[in-house]
């Protein structure tokens, strides 16, 4: 049978099996137990803490745009995190980028007890291989190896297929946190990545309402573990946050298109400006990694990160700009700004990979107009340059 669009199955899916009502929005089981029918079998859903309709419906949408059997939900995205890298044993090693979410960091360093975390540089291949990785891996013991691309906050890309290939001839599992792209523009399982996993807190909710993450693999023995330790820990997804998920989901094709499209115009924007030393955006041609990362994703995303010529103009633009919240997060529908060095990566303990530099902006554009928010930053950097006008900026982003 032919593979059923993304968009499509965004749009009709949410219908609880079984509903008697048919109800077009998918009902919310707000409970958290449900009656048995016999005293010594249980039926289809006997305690939330193990199943819920409500959150398997978000986790059957999730799993079917991953291109999974099946998912799981849990309370937010780091709770996700931490169930998977304890797969990782004492003893073992997790090897992951240089350029990593900061709670996922304070995670692998303070948390991972007996688990020693090595920063690599995945980044760079050579023939379809990741030398760096090849190298840390030869040390022995690298039981995951942990990647983001594009990376938060620099946005570096990181060829999967090359990190797959040196990882598994090693016998390690790599698992990708996909939050910067959703599985609407990238869907690692397809290049082969053992576990995908997210942070449904940004783009897969999109509403800044909730927080929530996400696991999907292929792997039903690691299905299995991760499921039996989630409800044995009891950090699945509550039901109403799984149902504003999969309220959030319905819309994440046309937010996700809509917001990249804008994003490329600022980025466009902000390398032509004065007092912006660098841009950083996988849609640019002067990212390094834009051809990687379009042979794997399907679009460029809604981050921007630029830096400017000092920690301090950095944090006047933050504190100037009026259409963006200076706000941690991210791919929700109204813009934000803020400096990671001292705000998503301020958990950062020493000793981890190094942070980001404290003039580093990190844009997260929402569904505002292009214009608007260049306006907006044109003049929070301050020393005016002439705007381009709407017919200029459109025929900027039909380039690509
Ligand atoms: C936000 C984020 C997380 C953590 O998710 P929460 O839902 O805040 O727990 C993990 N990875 C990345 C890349 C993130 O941006």
């Amino acid at each position: 049978m032919t593979r059923v669009d993304p968009a499509t199955v965004l749009a009709r899916h949410g219908a609880l099996a079984e509903d008697p009502h048919a109800a077009t929005s998918p009902p919310l089981y707000q409970t958290a137990t449900f009656g048995q029918s016999r005293a010594d079998a249980f039926d289809a859903f006997d305690y939330t803490r193990t199943d819920n309709p409500t959150r398997a419906a978000a986790e059957s949408l999730l799993a079917e745009l991953e291109g999974a059997p099946r998912a799981l939900t849990y309370a937010s995205g780091m709770a996700a995190i931490a169930s998977v890298l304890r797969i990782a044993r004492p003893g073992d090693r997790v090897l992951c980028g240089r350029d990593l979410y900061g709670g996922t960091q304070r995670f692998l360093h303070r948390h991972l007890e007996g688990v020693e975390a090595r920063h690599v540089d995945l980044a760079r291949t050579e023939d379809g291989r990741c030398p760096a990785l090849a190298a840390a891996l030869a040390d022995g013991g690298a039981r995951l190896v942990l990647v983001e691309t594009p990376s938060n906050p620099r946005l570096d890309v990181t060829c999967l297929r090359s990190v797959c290939r040196t990882a598994h001839a090693a016998g390690a599992l790599v698992v990708v946190d996909g939050t910067a792209t959703t599985p609407w523009l990238q869907r690692p399982l397809e290049h082969g990545v053992d576990v995908a996993l997210h942070s449904a807190t940004k783009g897969l909710s999109g509403h800044g309402d909730v927080t929530a993450g996400v696991v999907a693999t292929r792997d039903e023995a690691l299905f299995e573990e991760l499921s039996a330790r989630r409800n044995a820990e009891g950090n699945a997804l509550a039901p109403f946050e799984a149902w504003l998920l999969l309220r959030g989901l319905r819309t994440l094709g046309v937010r996700v298109e809509r917001a990249q499209e804008t994003a490329l115009e600022v980025a466009r924007w902000l390398e032509a400006r004065a007092g912006v030393t660098e841009v950083r955006y996988p849609g640019l041609a002067s990212h390094p990694g834009r051809a990687v990362h379009a042979g794997q994703a399907d679009g460029a995303g809604v981050l921007v990160s630029f830096r400017t010529d000092g920690a301090e103009s950095a944090r006047r633009v933050c504190e100037a700009t009026q259409r963006f919240t200076t706000a941690v997060s991210f791919g929700g529908v109204s813009s934000s700004i803020s400096i990671p060095h001292h705000m998503s990566h301020a958990s950062v303990p020493p000793g981890a990979a190094p942070p980001p530099e404290p003039d580093l902006v990190r844009l997260s554009i929402g569904l505002e107009s292009a214009r608007d928010l260049i306006a907006d930053l044109d003049a929070a950097l301050g020393k005016p340059v002439r705007l381009p006008t709407r017919t200029e900026t459109l025929s900027a982003a039909s380039n690509c």
